[in-house]
C-alpha cells in the first residue's frame, strides 16, 4: 500500500485511544483540541532547546551559544553527563540522535523517533529526555505506549532479539537527573503485538462509522466509575446543549502525557 494511504500513529494517539475514545476523537478527528495553557509553554520550549542541544552534541556541533543564554540548560547537561557516563560518545560504538523508524500495520504507520539510540553488538539502548524532574511510577511508565511502541518498533525492524533492548528515561530537568531503565522480552513482544491488532482493528472499525455513519467513539467499558463526565454521554442526555456542555468538559481531561 502506498505511504500516503497509511495513517500515521504515534504513541500519543496510541495512549489518548488507549484511555478515552471519545477524548481521542475530539482532538484527532474533530480537532477541538486545546491548545497548550501559558505556564505550559514556557517548559516546553525549554524542552524544545534541550533536545536541540542534545543532538547538537551528538553531531558534534558548537553548543557554547545554547549553553552560555542559559545557565539552567548548562548545569542540566553537566549533571546527565555527570550521572551518565554511557553518554559519553565512544568511536567504536554506533549512535545517533533523533533516530526515525517506522513500522506499518494493516492501514497504519507507526513513526517513532529515539532521542538517543545506542546499537552495540549485543543490545540497543533507547534514550529519551523528559524535560521535567519527578518521573512517574515506574508502572505507569512501563504501562505507556512510549515505551512499549519504542521497544517493540525497534525489535521489529532490527536484528536485536526483545531481550536484547532497553530503554531509559531521564529526567533533567534542574537538580540531580534521575532515570528509569525498562528492559524487554519476547512475552512483552508479544503481547505488545496482540493489544497493537486490537487497537488498531478497533480503531479502523470506529474510524469507518465516523466516516460514514458519523458515529461517536464508544467510550472503554471499564472506565465509566471514575469518569466525572461520563454522565454527559448518557443516551437520555445526547441533546445538542448536552453534547456541547460535553465538548467543553472533557477538554477539561487531562491526556496522558509523560
Ligand atoms: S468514561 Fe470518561 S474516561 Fe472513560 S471513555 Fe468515557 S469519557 Fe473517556
Amino acid at each position: 500500500m502506498p505511504e500516503q494511504d497509511l495513517i500515521r500513529l504515534s504513541q500519543s494517539h496510541l495512549n489518548l485511544l488507549n484511555a478515552c475514545p471519545p477524548r481521542f476523537q475530539q482532538v484527532y478527528l474533530d480537532c477541538l483540541g486545546s491548545l497548550p495553557k501559558p505556564s505550559q509553554q514556557d517548559n516546553m520550549q525549554w524542552g524544545s532547546r534541550f533536545h536541540l542541544l542534545m543532538q547538537q552534541r551528538e553531531l558534534t556541533l558548537p553548543i557554547e551559544a545554547l549553553l552560555a543564554t542559559d545557565a539552567e540548560l548548562d548545569n542540566s547537561l553537566k549533571a546527565l553527563i555527570r550521572a551518565a557516563p554511557e553518554l559519553e560518545p565512544d568511536p567504536n560504538i554506533w549512535r545517533e540522535a533523533e533516530h526515525c523508524r517506522t513500522f506499518s500495520l494493516g492501514n497504519f504507520l507507526f513513526t517513532v523517533i529515539y532521542d538517543l539510540l545506542i546499537a552495540k553488538t549485543d543490545r540497543a539502548i533507547i534514550f529519551d529526555w523528559k524535560t521535567y524532574r519527578n518521573p512517574p511510577p515506574s508502572k505507569q511508565l512501563a504501562k505507556d505506549w512510549q515505551t512499549r511502541l519504542y521497544l517493540y518498533v525497534l525489535a521489529e525492524t532490527s536484528e536485536y532479539e526483545p531481550e536484547q533492548l532497553q530503554m531509559t528515561y531521564w529526567f533533567v530537568k534542574s537538580g540531580q537527573p534521575k532515570s528509569k531503565t525498562f528492559s524487554y522480552s519476547q512475552q512483552q513482544h508479544q503481547q505488545n503485538a496482540q493489544e497493537l491488532i486490537v487497537l488498531t482493528a478497533n480503531l479502523a472499525r470506529w474510524l469507518s462509522n465516523y466516516q460514514q455513519l458519523q458515529t461517536d467513539l464508544p467510550h472503554q467499558p471499564d472506565c465509566q466509575q471514575n469518569c466525572p463526565y461520563h454522565h454527559l454521554f448518557s443516551a437520555e442526555d445526547q441533546t445538542v446543549n448536552r453534547h456541547q456542555e460535553l465538548l467543553k468538559s472533557i477538554d477539561e481531561i487531562e491526556e496522558i502525557a509523560i
